[in-house]
């Protein structure tokens, strides 16, 4: 493995100024008033678990466990590595139920964020990415998503990026925005469970009602503004600050904090330098847990054909400059 090269001057010289900015459908679009109102409820539920009234340790609990089962399986693994890089293949059944998990994080359907993800690939910081922090840390980190973007909207999108994925009923159905049943399902289960518990211990029906509601708070709402950020991050401070092991031909990173916080997303530089890869953490130190995640359901007969780092990626000098736009074709549809 070569060496970080943290001394690289410019890496954005090869973009003009017309190539860094927002996509000019964006310059004039209006805000997004679902998606924004969506994330300002959740994070003003979120802010409610710093009351005493709506905070439990259990809840507490459950949001961290929450940033791996929900953030690290479904999007991590599931929507990224799995269904927008098919870096490794598993039983349609267990496809299925990772997708339902990524649904459970508010971040779309699985193909129009496999379809925005690649067109990332495709067009990283430059004018057509949906979301480089180039434009400012806003845009990339969050911003990118209150607006309109009627690039993101035309169904040529799909066609270009997601159309392996739209193949399977299955995701055209949650593209129909059916999966809000499954988001107002997942509160339910985390309120009534919290309830029953308390119940179950002792409790009356007011401490009871007290603790279902410190688990919605903490296990459904903090959890899913915690992944939003963490997400968001792998989108804006991995493509501004950290090291880079490949002088790729965009702006990313490894950003170490992002890296644990985010179970192996935030080594984004060795992830555009090998964006088919499952193993996002190329040097022995680079904590990869989603990765480590992969080499446990293939130990156990459930993950298979998974892709690994081209020894060529190791051998290429270390001066030279990296081509990374690895989506203009969408890659093949996995086999049964
Ligand atoms: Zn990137
Ligand atoms: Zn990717």
């Amino acid at each position: 493995m070569r060496s970080a090269d943290t001394s690289i001057p410019i890496i954005y010289a090869h973009l003009t100024s017309e190539q860094i900015g927002r996509p000019a459908a964006q310059k004039h679009s209006q805000i997004n008033w679902r998606v924004a109102s969506g994330i300002v409820f959740y994070h003003l539920v979120a802010l409610l678990g710093l009351v005493p009234g709506f905070f439990s340790w259990t809840g507490l609990t459950l949001a961290l466990l929450g940033i791996y089962f929900f953030g690290g399986l479904g999007i991590n693994l599931c929507y990224h590595r799995l269904l927008a890089h098919r870096s490794f293949t598993c039983p349609i059944w267990l496809e299925h139920c990772l997708a339902v998990i990524g649904v459970c994080c508010l971040q779309e359907a699985p193909a129009r964020w496999v379809a925005i993800h690649r067109r990332h690939h495709h067009h990283a910081d430059e004018a057509e990415d949906p979301h480089s922090p180039l434009v400012n840390f806003f845009w990339g980190h969050m911003g990118w998503l209150l607006v309109e973007n009627d690039e993101l909207r035309r169904l040529g999108v799909y066609e270009r990026y997601s159309r392996d994925i739209l193949q399977d009923p299955f995701y055209v159905r949650l593209e129909r925005k059916k999966w809000l049943w499954v988001i107002l399902l997942s509160w339910l289960i985390f309120f009534i469970g919290g309830c029953v518990a308390e119940l179950a211990l002792g409790g009356n029906a007011a401490s009871a009602a007290q603790f279902g509601f410190s688990v919605l708070v903490w296990g459904v709402f903090v959890r899913t503004v915690l992944v939003w950020h963490i997400t968001w991050s792998v989108n804006s401070v991995t493509h501004l600050w950290g090291y880079r092991n490949y002088q790729t031909d965009e702006g990313s990173r490894n950003n170490v904090l992002i890296g644990i916080l985010s179970n192996g997303e935030g080594w984004h530089n060795n992830h555009h330098a090998a964006p088919r890869s499952a193993r996002h953490g190329h040097r022995w130190w680079e904590l990869d847990v989603t990765y480590l995640t992969i080499r446990a359901l293939m130990l156990v007969g459930l993950a298979r054909r998974v892709v690994l780092p081209s020894p060529h990626l190791a051998a290429a000098p270390a001066n030279a400059t990296m081509a990374t736009r690895a989506f203009p074709e969408v890659p093949e549809a996995p086999g049964p």
